[in-house]
């Protein structure tokens, strides 16, 4: 294929996060070893970017990496991401920011004549109304949910310039669409944090100070979760294999929903935690399911196993209990 040239410069952005952390992992796990299954095998040099190597959002800073790196291939993860209190009151900011990075990054990305760019959207910038599950053609539906459309806005830009960059100057520009992502590196914060993380966070300190392990809501509620390292493999097998800019989902099947409550079971199974599990039903449990459709990546896909949720979430509490002091909480 055309990424399996000596000259395979991948420029990671965002590489300092959950993602991009991911993505390191998988590409040095088995960077010694000298038989096939080596997961860097295409002689690509990659580089992982953090904010302290240039601020996205400057034209300037994001040009002088380019001209630094002279990337062959990018993946994008680089963004501005919060939770659903900062989304709300933050709406001007979410788009600017978010508009600001993409456009330098896929511009960039243009005039280098970069030979692909995967970038990131989100389950959670679909349609507020729609019908599940939802696929990759169902985008642009409808507005998405008003807490977070400063957010979704930015976000579904990419994938209507993603085929525009591609009918008006043959750019090869994709995204994905994972499900709630988790693993380690991710940002544990109890307030503003994720819900597999926030619970592992909560689950520690009631270990740890004897208290019962408390979970917002009925436990009802499903999700599809991914672990980070399965998103990372499948994210570089996009950047090396799937050449189309309609965006491809990354998730889970179907049938591998759970519940809240199995997650929080889960995590206190993994931190070994026997107290008491509390389910607070004054408040809210947001929406019931929001299934997402992984159709068109089984197209291609068919064998793919999916790492365990007891498995992933054991690596994460293992990792989070290792770097408490220094993980983002
Ligand atoms: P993280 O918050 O873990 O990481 C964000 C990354 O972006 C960090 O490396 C951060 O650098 C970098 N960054 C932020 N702002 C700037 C900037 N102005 N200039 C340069 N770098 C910047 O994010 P995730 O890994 O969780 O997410 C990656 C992508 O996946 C995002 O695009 C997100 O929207 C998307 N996504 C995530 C989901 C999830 O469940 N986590 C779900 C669906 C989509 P630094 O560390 O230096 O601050």
């Amino acid at each position: 294929t055309s990424s399996s040239s000596s000259s395979t410069i991948v420029l990671v952005t965002g590489g300092s996060g959950l993602v991009g952390q991911a993505i390191k992992s998988y590409i040095t796990k088995t960077n010694n070893s000298d038989d096939n299954n080596n997961n860097n095998n295409n002689n690509e040099t990659w580089i992982f970017l953090s904010s302290k190597d240039g601020d996205l959002r400057d034209r300037q800073q994001t040009d002088a990496i380019f001209n630094k790196y002279q990337p062959t291939h990018v993946i994008h993860l680089a963004a501005k991401v919060g939770g659903l209190f900062a989304n709300m009151k933050q709406k001007v900011e979410f788009y600017r920011e978010n508009t600001l990075i993409n456009d330098n990054i896929m511009e960039n990305c243009r005039i280098h004549k970069v030979t692909k760019l995967v970038s990131m959207l989100s389950t959670c910038i679909f349609p507020d109304k729609t019908t599940y599950p939802i696929d990759e053609t169902m985008l642009h539906d409808g507005p998405p949910h008003p807490s977070n459309e400063g957010y979704a806005y930015a976000k579904r830009l990419i994938d209507t310039m993603n085929r525009a960059y591609a009918e008006e100057y043959g750019c090869n520009f994709t995204s994905i669409i994972p499900t709630n992502i988790y693993g380690p590196h991710d940002n544990f914060s109890i307030e503003n944090g994720h819900v597999i993380p926030g619970l592992i966070h909560k689950c520690y300190i009631a270990k740890k100070e004897n208290t019962p392990f408390t979970i917002w809501g009925s436990g009802e509620p499903l999700r599809q979760f991914i672990y980070s390292l399965d998103l990372a493999e499948l994210a570089v097998w996009v950047m090396r294999e799937y050449h189309s800019p309609d965006p491809i989902t990354l998730s889970v099947d179907e049938s591998a929903e759970v519940s809240i409550k199995d997650v929080a079971y889960a995590v206190a199974k993994a931190m070994k935690f026997t107290g008491e599990v509390i389910f607070d039903t004054t408040k809210a449990d947001g929406q019931f399911r929001k299934t997402a459709c992984n159709k068109k990546l089984r197209s291609f896909r068919p064998d793919y196993k999916f790492t365990s949720m007891e498995e992933g979430v054991q690596e994460a509490v293992d990792w989070f209990i290792a770097n408490y002091e220094t993980a983002r909480k």
